[in-house]
């Protein structure tokens, strides 16, 4: 914890703006013994990370409300775009509201 806090002084008495990159570079430099130590078990599952990288893909398409969900301009409850009755400009009103 010492070092941490030694480094970020020299930086600010240098320049406070290049001392924000220099902060950045000795993380990733400090991050990397870290990977080189798990090297041994991420060889195991090198192959893996591609598999996983398009589940995510997927599941981070699913997440977003936005897409197959909207908000009610008159109830402003959320609801599935099945329940838009009508949309008015950029308003969209749910089959209830409109009723
Ligand atoms: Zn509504």
């Amino acid at each position: 914890m010492a070092t941490d806090y030694d480094a970020p002084r020299k930086n600010d008495d240098d320049s406070g703006e290049d001392s924000i990159e220099e902060l950045k570079g000795r993380r990733n430099e400090a991050s990397t013994p870290s990977v080189d130590e798990d090297e041994a078990e991420a060889a195991d599952s090198y192959e893996l990370p591609g598999a996983d990288l398009s589940d995510e893909q997927l599941s981070v398409r699913v997440l977003p409300r936005q897409s197959d969900e909207f908000t009610c301009a008159s109830c402003f409850l959320v609801k599935h775009r099945s329940q838009i009755d009508h949309v008015e400009g950029k308003l969209v009103y749910c089959k209830e509201c409109s009723a």
